[in-house]
Protein backbone atom coordinates (compact mmCIF):
# COMPACT_ATOMS: atom_id res chain seq x y z
CA UNK A 1 0.00 0.00 0.00
CA UNK A 2 1.29 3.03 -0.90
CA UNK A 3 0.46 6.98 -0.21
CA UNK A 4 -1.11 7.73 -3.25
CA UNK A 5 -3.94 5.79 -3.45
CA UNK A 6 -5.47 7.37 -0.32
CA UNK A 7 -6.85 10.18 -2.15
CA UNK A 8 -4.92 13.25 -0.57
CA UNK A 9 -3.89 15.87 -2.32
CA UNK A 10 -1.15 16.61 -4.22
CA UNK A 11 0.87 19.27 -1.78
CA UNK A 12 0.16 16.81 1.02
CA UNK A 13 1.62 14.12 -0.85
CA UNK A 14 4.91 16.01 -1.12
CA UNK A 15 4.76 16.59 2.20
CA UNK A 16 4.58 12.81 3.41
CA UNK A 17 7.33 12.02 0.54
CA UNK A 18 9.43 15.01 2.41
CA UNK A 19 8.83 13.37 5.92
CA UNK A 20 10.42 10.12 4.37
CA UNK A 21 7.38 8.04 5.00
CA UNK A 22 7.08 5.01 2.68
CA UNK A 23 3.83 3.41 3.65
CA UNK A 24 0.67 4.45 5.61
CA UNK A 25 0.21 2.68 8.89
CA UNK A 26 -2.45 1.05 9.53
CA UNK A 27 -4.68 3.37 11.01
CA UNK A 28 -3.66 5.91 8.32
CA UNK A 29 -4.84 3.30 5.88
CA UNK A 30 -8.12 2.94 7.43
CA UNK A 31 -8.74 6.66 8.25
CA UNK A 32 -7.52 8.78 5.60
CA UNK A 33 -10.08 7.63 2.85
CA UNK A 34 -12.75 7.79 5.27
CA UNK A 35 -11.80 11.14 6.55
CA UNK A 36 -11.95 12.44 2.86
CA UNK A 37 -15.22 10.93 2.35
CA UNK A 38 -16.50 13.12 5.13
CA UNK A 39 -17.27 10.56 7.11
CA UNK A 40 -17.13 10.52 11.14
CA UNK A 41 -14.34 8.32 12.65
CA UNK A 42 -13.96 6.06 15.59
CA UNK A 43 -10.61 5.68 15.80
CA UNK A 44 -9.43 2.94 18.58
CA UNK A 45 -5.42 3.68 18.45
CA UNK A 46 -2.41 4.60 20.63
CA UNK A 47 -0.04 6.94 20.16
CA UNK A 48 2.78 5.92 18.39
CA UNK A 49 0.84 3.96 15.53
CA UNK A 50 0.85 7.44 13.23
CA UNK A 51 -2.64 8.20 14.55
CA UNK A 52 -2.17 11.96 14.22
CA UNK A 53 -1.01 12.10 10.45
CA UNK A 54 -4.25 10.05 10.14
CA UNK A 55 -6.10 13.09 11.01
CA UNK A 56 -3.89 15.51 10.14
CA UNK A 57 -2.96 14.62 5.81
CA UNK A 58 -6.70 14.59 5.07
CA UNK A 59 -7.57 17.51 7.13
CA UNK A 60 -5.07 19.42 5.14
CA UNK A 61 -6.45 18.08 1.97
CA UNK A 62 -9.89 18.95 2.90
CA UNK A 63 -8.65 22.21 4.16
CA UNK A 64 -6.65 23.28 0.73
CA UNK A 65 -10.63 24.52 -0.17
CA UNK A 66 -12.30 27.46 1.34
CA UNK A 67 -10.73 30.04 3.49
CA UNK A 68 -11.04 30.90 7.40
CA UNK A 69 -13.17 34.11 8.65
CA UNK A 70 -12.22 36.14 11.71
CA UNK A 71 -12.74 34.43 15.04
CA UNK A 72 -14.58 31.23 13.15
CA UNK A 73 -12.14 28.93 13.33
CA UNK A 74 -12.89 26.37 10.43
CA UNK A 75 -11.63 23.29 12.29
CA UNK A 76 -11.23 22.54 15.68
CA UNK A 77 -8.70 19.89 17.74
CA UNK A 78 -9.08 18.72 20.97
CA UNK A 79 -6.44 17.75 23.04
CA UNK A 80 -5.74 17.15 26.92
CA UNK A 81 -2.29 18.49 27.37
CA UNK A 82 -0.74 21.52 26.40
CA UNK A 83 2.43 19.14 25.08
CA UNK A 84 0.13 17.35 22.97
CA UNK A 85 -1.31 20.16 21.40
CA UNK A 86 2.00 21.55 20.62
CA UNK A 87 2.62 18.40 18.83
CA UNK A 88 0.06 18.72 16.78
CA UNK A 89 0.85 21.71 15.82
CA UNK A 90 4.33 20.85 14.91
CA UNK A 91 2.30 17.95 12.71
CA UNK A 92 0.61 20.63 10.85
CA UNK A 93 3.53 22.56 10.24
CA UNK A 94 5.26 19.85 8.81
CA UNK A 95 3.13 18.23 6.53
CA UNK A 96 1.15 21.31 5.85
CA UNK A 97 4.22 23.20 4.38
CA UNK A 98 2.74 23.65 1.38
CA UNK A 99 -0.01 25.24 2.30
CA UNK A 100 -0.49 28.54 3.31
CA UNK A 101 -3.13 28.25 6.54
CA UNK A 102 -3.11 29.69 9.88
CA UNK A 103 -3.08 27.14 12.64
CA UNK A 104 -3.07 28.54 16.37
CA UNK A 105 -2.67 27.34 19.60
CA UNK A 106 -4.58 27.81 22.85
CA UNK A 107 -3.72 26.19 26.01
CA UNK A 108 -3.05 27.27 29.19
CA UNK A 109 -0.22 29.15 30.55
CA UNK A 110 0.24 31.33 27.41
CA UNK A 111 -1.26 34.90 27.01
CA UNK A 112 -4.81 35.15 25.93
CA UNK A 113 -3.66 38.35 23.89
CA UNK A 114 -1.41 36.69 21.62
CA UNK A 115 -3.93 34.34 21.36
CA UNK A 116 -6.93 36.62 20.78
CA UNK A 117 -4.31 38.47 17.71
CA UNK A 118 -3.97 34.78 16.25
CA UNK A 119 -7.88 34.08 16.26
CA UNK A 120 -8.76 37.50 14.80
CA UNK A 121 -6.84 36.72 11.94
CA UNK A 122 -9.23 34.22 11.02
CA UNK A 123 -8.00 30.53 12.14
CA UNK A 124 -7.69 27.46 9.71
CA UNK A 125 -6.46 24.73 12.51
CA UNK A 126 -7.40 25.72 15.93
CA UNK A 127 -5.64 23.27 18.53
CA UNK A 128 -6.71 23.28 22.02
CA UNK A 129 -6.80 22.00 25.79
CA UNK A 130 -10.78 21.86 26.45
CA UNK A 131 -10.27 24.67 29.53
CA UNK A 132 -8.85 27.30 27.25
CA UNK A 133 -11.02 26.95 24.58
CA UNK A 134 -14.04 27.67 26.66
CA UNK A 135 -12.27 30.59 28.14
CA UNK A 136 -11.73 32.21 24.90
CA UNK A 137 -15.37 31.07 24.58
CA UNK A 138 -17.17 33.08 27.18
CA UNK A 139 -14.84 36.12 26.79
CA UNK A 140 -16.87 36.10 23.44
CA UNK A 141 -13.44 36.37 21.63
CA UNK A 142 -14.63 32.63 19.76
CA UNK A 143 -16.78 31.56 17.19
CA UNK A 144 -17.88 27.60 17.04
CA UNK A 145 -20.59 28.20 14.76
CA UNK A 146 -18.15 27.89 11.73
CA UNK A 147 -16.03 24.24 12.77
CA UNK A 148 -16.62 21.83 9.91
CA UNK A 149 -14.04 19.60 11.71
CA UNK A 150 -14.20 18.59 14.99
CA UNK A 151 -11.50 16.17 16.26
CA UNK A 152 -11.33 14.65 19.91
CA UNK A 153 -7.76 12.97 20.20
CA UNK A 154 -6.62 10.62 23.34
CA UNK A 155 -10.52 10.84 24.60
CA UNK A 156 -10.06 8.21 27.49
CA UNK A 157 -7.08 10.61 28.72
CA UNK A 158 -9.68 13.50 29.00
CA UNK A 159 -11.67 11.32 30.89
CA UNK A 160 -8.40 10.57 33.41
CA UNK A 161 -8.02 14.16 33.41
CA UNK A 162 -12.03 14.87 34.16
CA UNK A 163 -12.70 16.71 30.63
CA UNK A 164 -15.02 14.61 29.53
CA UNK A 165 -18.19 17.79 30.65
CA UNK A 166 -15.95 20.18 28.83
CA UNK A 167 -15.95 18.31 25.61
CA UNK A 168 -19.85 17.60 26.09
CA UNK A 169 -20.11 21.13 26.00
CA UNK A 170 -18.28 22.32 23.26
CA UNK A 171 -19.34 19.54 21.38
CA UNK A 172 -23.13 21.19 21.73
CA UNK A 173 -21.44 24.38 20.60
CA UNK A 174 -20.51 23.32 17.06
CA UNK A 175 -23.02 22.92 14.70
CA UNK A 176 -24.35 19.12 14.56
CA UNK A 177 -23.81 19.10 10.78
CA UNK A 178 -19.77 18.77 11.64
CA UNK A 179 -17.92 15.98 10.98
CA UNK A 180 -16.18 14.53 14.18
CA UNK A 181 -13.21 12.51 13.91
CA UNK A 182 -12.84 10.37 17.73
CA UNK A 183 -10.05 8.85 18.99
CA UNK A 184 -8.79 6.77 22.32
CA UNK A 185 -6.60 3.83 23.13
CA UNK A 186 -9.83 2.28 25.04
CA UNK A 187 -13.26 2.38 24.92
CA UNK A 188 -14.29 2.52 28.63
CA UNK A 189 -18.33 3.18 29.01
CA UNK A 190 -18.04 6.38 29.25
CA UNK A 191 -16.17 7.02 26.64
CA UNK A 192 -18.61 4.83 25.07
CA UNK A 193 -21.70 6.64 25.56
CA UNK A 194 -19.91 9.98 24.61
CA UNK A 195 -19.52 8.51 20.90
CA UNK A 196 -23.29 6.95 20.83
CA UNK A 197 -24.30 10.83 21.73
CA UNK A 198 -22.03 12.87 18.96
CA UNK A 199 -20.86 10.83 16.33
CA UNK A 200 -23.33 9.73 13.49
CA UNK A 201 -22.18 6.17 12.00
CA UNK A 202 -18.62 6.26 12.57
CA UNK A 203 -15.86 4.19 10.20
CA UNK A 204 -14.91 2.43 13.26
CA UNK A 205 -10.94 1.74 12.66
CA UNK A 206 -9.44 -0.23 15.13
CA UNK A 207 -5.51 -0.96 14.78
CA UNK A 208 -4.08 -2.13 17.76
CA UNK A 209 -5.96 -2.86 21.47
CA UNK A 210 -4.50 -1.54 24.96
CA UNK A 211 -3.43 -4.22 25.99
CA UNK A 212 -1.37 -5.26 23.56
CA UNK A 213 2.71 -4.62 23.84
CA UNK A 214 4.58 -3.69 20.43
CA UNK A 215 6.22 -6.75 19.97
CA UNK A 216 9.25 -4.87 18.93
CA UNK A 217 9.68 -3.68 22.47
CA UNK A 218 12.19 -6.18 24.70
CA UNK A 219 10.42 -6.22 28.54
CA UNK A 220 12.54 -7.09 31.20
CA UNK A 221 11.85 -7.24 35.13
CA UNK A 222 14.31 -6.51 37.44
CA UNK A 223 14.02 -7.51 41.18
CA UNK A 224 15.14 -4.53 44.12
CA UNK A 225 14.85 -4.12 47.48
CA UNK A 226 12.25 -1.49 48.42
CA UNK A 227 14.38 1.37 50.02
CA UNK A 228 14.64 3.76 47.96
CA UNK A 229 18.70 5.01 47.70
CA UNK A 230 18.61 1.14 46.99
CA UNK A 231 16.52 1.00 44.12
CA UNK A 232 17.94 4.13 42.81
CA UNK A 233 21.35 2.93 42.72
CA UNK A 234 19.71 -0.48 40.58
CA UNK A 235 18.47 2.06 38.39
CA UNK A 236 21.90 3.45 37.69
CA UNK A 237 23.33 0.00 37.55
CA UNK A 238 20.53 -0.53 35.12
CA UNK A 239 21.59 3.12 32.74
CA UNK A 240 24.79 2.01 33.02
CA UNK A 241 24.72 -1.61 31.55
CA UNK A 242 21.72 -1.39 29.18
CA UNK A 243 22.91 -2.45 25.96
CA UNK A 244 22.35 0.11 23.44
CA UNK A 245 21.21 2.73 25.31
CA UNK A 246 20.55 5.77 23.16
CA UNK A 247 18.32 7.91 25.28
CA UNK A 248 15.51 6.76 28.02
CA UNK A 249 12.08 8.10 30.01
CA UNK A 250 12.26 7.10 33.48
CA UNK A 251 8.24 6.79 35.05
CA UNK A 252 7.83 7.30 38.79
CA UNK A 253 4.48 6.85 39.89
CA UNK A 254 4.38 9.87 41.78
CA UNK A 255 5.37 13.65 40.66
CA UNK A 256 7.28 13.70 43.94
CA UNK A 257 9.61 10.97 43.44
CA UNK A 258 10.01 12.43 39.73
CA UNK A 259 12.01 15.55 41.67
CA UNK A 260 13.56 13.10 43.69
CA UNK A 261 14.82 10.81 41.39
CA UNK A 262 16.01 13.79 39.01
CA UNK A 263 18.32 15.17 41.56
CA UNK A 264 19.76 12.20 42.29
CA UNK A 265 20.56 11.45 38.90
CA UNK A 266 21.86 15.06 38.27
CA UNK A 267 23.76 14.69 41.69
CA UNK A 268 24.95 11.23 39.88
CA UNK A 269 26.35 13.30 36.86
CA UNK A 270 23.60 12.07 34.45
CA UNK A 271 22.77 13.99 31.68
CA UNK A 272 19.17 14.50 33.02
CA UNK A 273 15.88 16.60 32.84
CA UNK A 274 12.46 16.19 34.61
CA UNK A 275 8.79 16.08 33.35
CA UNK A 276 5.48 16.36 35.46
CA UNK A 277 1.84 18.15 35.63
CA UNK A 278 3.15 20.62 38.24
CA UNK A 279 5.82 22.29 35.70
CA UNK A 280 5.22 25.60 33.99
CA UNK A 281 4.56 25.20 30.59
CA UNK A 282 7.97 26.90 29.49
CA UNK A 283 9.76 24.42 31.38
CA UNK A 284 7.97 21.39 30.22
CA UNK A 285 8.23 22.75 26.57
CA UNK A 286 12.06 23.14 27.28
CA UNK A 287 12.72 20.31 28.57
CA UNK A 288 10.67 17.97 25.89
CA UNK A 289 12.86 20.13 23.33
CA UNK A 290 15.78 19.59 24.92
CA UNK A 291 15.19 16.04 25.04
CA UNK A 292 13.86 15.53 21.54
CA UNK A 293 16.76 17.62 20.58
CA UNK A 294 19.09 15.30 22.24
CA UNK A 295 20.84 17.54 24.98
CA UNK A 296 19.48 15.86 27.78
CA UNK A 297 19.24 12.02 27.40
CA UNK A 298 17.63 10.66 29.96
CA UNK A 299 14.22 12.34 31.11
CA UNK A 300 12.30 11.66 34.46
CA UNK A 301 8.45 11.85 33.90
CA UNK A 302 5.18 10.88 35.67
CA UNK A 303 2.49 9.55 33.60
CA UNK A 304 0.43 12.51 32.60
CA UNK A 305 2.95 14.28 32.08
CA UNK A 306 4.23 11.49 29.59
CA UNK A 307 1.37 10.26 28.09
CA UNK A 308 0.94 10.45 24.15
CA UNK A 309 4.49 12.47 23.11
CA UNK A 310 5.83 11.83 20.60
CA UNK A 311 9.09 11.58 21.21
CA UNK A 312 10.74 9.81 18.08
CA UNK A 313 13.96 7.37 18.70
CA UNK A 314 13.44 6.41 22.35
CA UNK A 315 15.97 3.63 22.80
CA UNK A 316 14.74 2.37 26.02
CA UNK A 317 11.50 3.10 28.81
CA UNK A 318 12.48 2.62 32.80
CA UNK A 319 9.45 2.00 34.77
CA UNK A 320 11.62 3.14 37.90
CA UNK A 321 8.42 2.23 39.96
CA UNK A 322 5.35 -0.53 38.78
CA UNK A 323 2.54 1.28 37.81
CA UNK A 324 -0.52 0.63 40.03
CA UNK A 325 -2.66 0.96 37.14
CA UNK A 326 -1.90 -1.70 34.09
CA UNK A 327 -2.95 0.26 31.31
CA UNK A 328 0.03 2.81 32.72
CA UNK A 329 2.59 -0.06 31.23
CA UNK A 330 1.01 -0.81 28.10
CA UNK A 331 0.98 3.65 27.12
CA UNK A 332 4.87 3.63 29.10
CA UNK A 333 6.66 0.88 26.71
CA UNK A 334 4.69 2.02 23.81
CA UNK A 335 7.20 5.33 24.62
CA UNK A 336 9.92 3.16 22.88
CA UNK A 337 9.72 0.80 19.70
CA UNK A 338 7.84 3.32 17.82
CA UNK A 339 6.94 3.19 13.63
CA UNK A 340 8.39 -0.12 13.57
CA UNK A 341 12.21 0.57 15.76
CA UNK A 342 12.78 -1.55 18.61
CA UNK A 343 13.24 -0.55 22.47
CA UNK A 344 13.70 -2.15 25.49
CA UNK A 345 11.44 -1.99 28.70
CA UNK A 346 12.78 -2.78 32.02
CA UNK A 347 10.74 -2.29 35.28
CA UNK A 348 12.15 -1.78 38.45
CA UNK A 349 9.76 -4.62 40.81
CA UNK A 350 9.93 -4.68 44.87
CA UNK A 351 8.98 -7.00 46.98
CA UNK A 352 5.46 -4.83 47.40
CA UNK A 353 4.67 -5.22 43.69
CA UNK A 354 3.08 -8.15 43.16
CA UNK A 355 -0.48 -7.24 42.55
CA UNK A 356 0.31 -5.04 40.15
CA UNK A 357 2.42 -6.84 38.08
CA UNK A 358 0.31 -9.52 38.28
CA UNK A 359 -2.75 -7.15 36.91
CA UNK A 360 -0.06 -6.09 34.01
CA UNK A 361 0.58 -9.71 33.00
CA UNK A 362 -2.88 -10.54 32.86
CA UNK A 363 -3.82 -7.39 31.32
CA UNK A 364 -1.11 -7.94 28.53
CA UNK A 365 -1.42 -12.08 28.11
CA UNK A 366 2.12 -12.36 29.05
CA UNK A 367 4.79 -13.19 31.19
CA UNK A 368 7.88 -10.65 31.18
CA UNK A 369 10.93 -12.22 31.74
CA UNK A 370 13.49 -11.36 34.95
CA UNK A 371 16.79 -9.95 34.10
CA UNK A 372 18.89 -11.55 36.72
CA UNK A 373 17.02 -13.54 39.53
CA UNK A 374 13.59 -13.27 40.48
CA UNK A 375 11.39 -11.13 42.91
CA UNK A 376 10.56 -13.82 45.50
CA UNK A 377 7.50 -12.19 46.75
CA UNK A 378 6.71 -14.68 49.67
CA UNK A 379 9.87 -13.84 51.31
CA UNK A 380 9.18 -10.57 50.69
CA UNK A 381 6.02 -10.77 52.44
CA UNK A 382 7.23 -13.30 55.02
CA UNK A 383 9.86 -10.44 55.98
CA UNK A 384 7.49 -7.27 56.05
CA UNK A 385 5.21 -9.43 58.39
CA UNK A 386 8.35 -9.88 60.77
CA UNK A 387 9.05 -6.68 60.86
CA UNK A 388 5.55 -5.58 61.67
CA UNK A 389 5.70 -7.83 64.26
CA UNK A 390 9.21 -6.60 65.60
CA UNK A 391 7.45 -2.98 65.46
CA UNK A 392 10.12 -1.60 63.30
CA UNK A 393 8.90 0.85 61.05
CA UNK A 394 8.01 -0.78 57.59
CA UNK A 395 9.62 1.49 54.79
CA UNK A 396 9.33 -0.56 52.24
CA UNK A 397 8.15 1.08 49.06
CA UNK A 398 7.48 4.41 50.68
CA UNK A 399 9.10 7.44 48.75
CA UNK A 400 9.97 9.58 51.81
CA UNK A 401 13.90 9.19 53.65
CA UNK A 402 16.04 11.79 55.47
CA UNK A 403 17.73 12.13 52.16
CA UNK A 404 15.22 13.28 50.20
CA UNK A 405 13.44 15.72 53.19
CA UNK A 406 16.76 17.31 52.84
CA UNK A 407 16.82 17.45 49.14
CA UNK A 408 13.07 18.92 49.03
CA UNK A 409 15.33 22.48 50.74
CA UNK A 410 15.55 24.80 48.05
CA UNK A 411 19.23 24.93 47.46
CA UNK A 412 20.58 28.39 48.91
CA UNK A 413 18.85 26.43 52.21
CA UNK A 414 20.61 23.52 52.06
CA UNK A 415 23.97 22.85 53.55
CA UNK A 416 26.92 21.94 51.91
CA UNK A 417 27.79 18.03 53.04
CA UNK A 418 30.77 16.55 51.82
CA UNK A 419 30.51 14.05 54.39
CA UNK A 420 28.73 10.15 53.31
CA UNK A 421 25.78 10.18 55.10
CA UNK A 422 24.11 6.69 56.76
CA UNK A 423 21.09 5.56 54.60
CA UNK A 424 20.37 3.36 57.10
CA UNK A 425 21.13 -0.35 57.07
CA UNK A 426 25.08 -0.22 57.06
CA UNK A 427 24.74 1.19 53.40
CA UNK A 428 26.43 4.64 52.99
CA UNK A 429 25.10 7.27 50.19
CA UNK A 430 27.64 9.74 48.78
CA UNK A 431 26.35 13.03 49.38
CA UNK A 432 28.19 15.76 47.27
CA UNK A 433 27.71 19.08 48.13
CA UNK A 434 25.69 21.62 46.27
CA UNK A 435 26.55 24.66 44.79
CA UNK A 436 24.49 27.94 44.50
CA UNK A 437 24.92 27.68 40.76
CA UNK A 438 22.29 25.42 38.89
CA UNK A 439 24.83 22.32 38.31
CA UNK A 440 24.38 20.51 34.63
CA UNK A 441 24.63 16.91 34.48
CA UNK A 442 26.65 14.90 31.86
CA UNK A 443 25.20 11.75 30.36
CA UNK A 444 27.87 9.23 31.01
CA UNK A 445 29.60 7.06 28.49
CA UNK A 446 28.63 3.79 29.14
CA UNK A 447 29.58 2.47 32.71
CA UNK A 448 31.82 5.48 32.55
CA UNK A 449 30.75 8.29 34.44
CA UNK A 450 33.01 9.39 37.21
CA UNK A 451 32.33 10.32 40.98
CA UNK A 452 33.24 13.13 41.74
CA UNK A 453 36.89 12.67 43.66
CA UNK A 454 36.92 14.77 46.61
CA UNK A 455 32.77 14.42 47.47
CA UNK A 456 32.03 17.52 45.45
CA UNK A 457 29.86 17.88 42.56
CA UNK A 458 31.39 20.32 39.89
CA UNK A 459 29.25 22.63 38.61
CA UNK A 460 29.58 21.54 35.09
CA UNK A 461 27.89 23.26 32.16
CA UNK A 462 27.21 21.90 28.61
CA UNK A 463 24.33 23.42 26.63
CA UNK A 464 21.46 24.71 27.10
CA UNK A 465 20.23 22.42 30.06
CA UNK A 466 20.10 23.64 33.33
CA UNK A 467 17.77 23.04 36.76
CA UNK A 468 14.38 25.22 36.38
CA UNK A 469 13.88 26.77 39.76
CA UNK A 470 10.83 24.97 40.09
CA UNK A 471 12.79 21.77 40.77
CA UNK A 472 14.47 23.41 43.68
CA UNK A 473 10.92 24.09 45.42
CA UNK A 474 9.09 21.52 47.61
CA UNK A 475 6.57 19.65 45.89
CA UNK A 476 3.27 21.04 46.66
CA UNK A 477 0.83 19.35 49.22
CA UNK A 478 -1.93 17.63 47.33
CA UNK A 479 -5.03 19.73 47.45
CA UNK A 480 -7.71 18.21 49.23
CA UNK A 481 -10.59 17.41 46.70
P1 LIG B 1 1.76 9.14 16.37
O1 LIG B 1 1.07 7.83 16.57
O2 LIG B 1 0.95 10.08 15.56
O3 LIG B 1 2.23 9.71 17.67
O4 LIG B 1 3.06 8.87 15.45
C1 LIG B 1 4.15 8.14 15.90
C2 LIG B 1 5.41 8.36 15.08
O5 LIG B 1 5.30 7.70 13.81
C3 LIG B 1 5.71 9.81 14.75
O6 LIG B 1 7.07 10.02 15.04
C4 LIG B 1 5.47 9.96 13.29
O7 LIG B 1 6.34 10.91 12.71
C5 LIG B 1 5.74 8.56 12.77
N1 LIG B 1 4.95 8.20 11.57
C6 LIG B 1 3.66 8.54 11.32
N2 LIG B 1 3.25 7.99 10.16
C7 LIG B 1 4.29 7.28 9.67
C8 LIG B 1 4.48 6.46 8.51
N3 LIG B 1 3.53 6.28 7.62
N4 LIG B 1 5.69 5.87 8.35
C9 LIG B 1 6.67 6.03 9.28
N5 LIG B 1 6.55 6.79 10.40
C10 LIG B 1 5.37 7.40 10.60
Amino acid sequence: MTFDTLGLSEKVLAAVEAAGYKEPTAIQTGAIPQVLERRDILGIAQTGTGKTASFTLPMLTLLEKGRARARMPRTLILEPTRELAAQVEENFERYGKNHKLNVALLIGGVSFSEQDKKLDRGTDVLIATPGRLLDHFERGKLLLQGVEILVVDEADRMLDMGFIPDIERICKLIPFTRQTLFFSATMPPEIQRLTETFLQNPARIEVAPTSSTAENVAQLLKATPSKDYEKRAALRELLDNAEELQNAIVFCNRKRDVTTLFRSLERHEYNVGALHGDMDQRTRMMMLDNFRKGTIKLLVASDVAARGLDIPEVSHVFNYDVPSNAEDYVHRIGRTGRAGRSGTAYTLVTGEDQKYLDAIETLINKTIDWQGEAMDFEAAAKERKARRKTGKPARAGSSSNDNEADQAKPASRRRAQTKPRDAGNGVTEVQPAETESAPVAKFPPKAGKKKPADGKSEPAFSPGVHIPAFLLREPRPKKAS
